[in-house]
């Protein structure tokens, strides 16, 4: 089956007033690929508003797992929705490491981004020590397994999977198109042991040092849907190329 390519910026903390809205109104969106943007919070409004009428979705780098209260420095999903954010990019593996965030967590933040009508991001990934290890599928099967438990095979199919390799993350260094591959097919297989249906639906990105000169031979592989992007997506000519990359 032909899934429709999604090609997603993470701004992490990064830009400014200027740069976000320069960056954003130079994203030329096509119809044949999902372009979503992820800004800093407090750049959410800006970026939503300045996309009005676009074809680019707005994307959060993460949000809270409380719906509202005495949670101070956290951010609702009902916010989110305020601004028209449509994704939200959960289990980051910066998210994971500096912030101490667990799988169980991670799957929680799933199952609410659901329940609320957005759409998650659910990164995965190894270190280099797992990969070296030869555990790198345990540990991405073992990733995605706490949100299957979670929510259950069939709302799966609307969760969107960013594999990214932790030492792959900001390094320049990406796996390369097989090794991406390899990793994606083993993820898909996985999901295909509860629903062969959902596992063929589900979008599986790849993330970790994608720049234009390595996106199409990624997105050329069966099982690559597309890619998260964090350093290059804050380039307007390099991220409009992995977008047309994605065509
Ligand atoms: P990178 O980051 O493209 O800078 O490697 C990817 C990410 O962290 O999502």
């Amino acid at each position: 089956m032909t899934r429709r390519k999604i090609v997603a910026g993470n701004w992490k903390m990064n830009g400014s007033v200027e740069s976000v809205v320069e960056l954003v109104e130079s994203i030329q969106a096509n119809d044949a690929v999902e372009v979503v943007v992820a800004p800093s919070y407090v750049y959410l409004p800006l970026v939503a508003q300045s996309l009005t009428g676009s074809k680019v979705m707005v994307a959060a780098q993460n949000v809270s797992e409380f719906a509202k209260g005495a949670f101070t420095g956290e951010v609702s999903l009902s916010m989110l929705k305020d601004f028209s954010v449509s994704h939200v990019i959960l289990g980051h593996s910066e998210r994971r490491s500096l912030f101490a965030e667990t799988d169980v967590q991670v799957a929680r933040k799933v199952a609410s981004t659901l329940e609320a009508g957005l759409t998650p991001i659910l990164c995965v990934g190894e270190t280099l020590e797992q990969r070296e290890a030869g555990t790198t599928l345990t540990v991405c099967n073992s990733q995605v397994d706490a949100v299957l438990e979670e929510i259950g095979v069939e709302l799966f199919e609307k969760v969107v999977i960013a594999y990214e390799p932790v030492w792959a993350i900001g390094t320049g260094k990406s796996a390369s198109s097989e090794q991406a591959q390899e990793v994606h097919k083993g993820i898909r297989d996985n999901i295909a042991k509860r629903s062969s249906k959902v596992a063929e639906k589900v979008a599986i990105l790849y993330g970790g040092s994608v720049k234009a000169s390595n996106s199409a031979e990624l997105f050329a592989q069966a099982d690559i849907d597309g890619a998260l992007i964090g350093g290059a997506s804050l380039d307007a000519t390099e991220f409009n190329s992995i977008i047309e990359s994605a065509k």
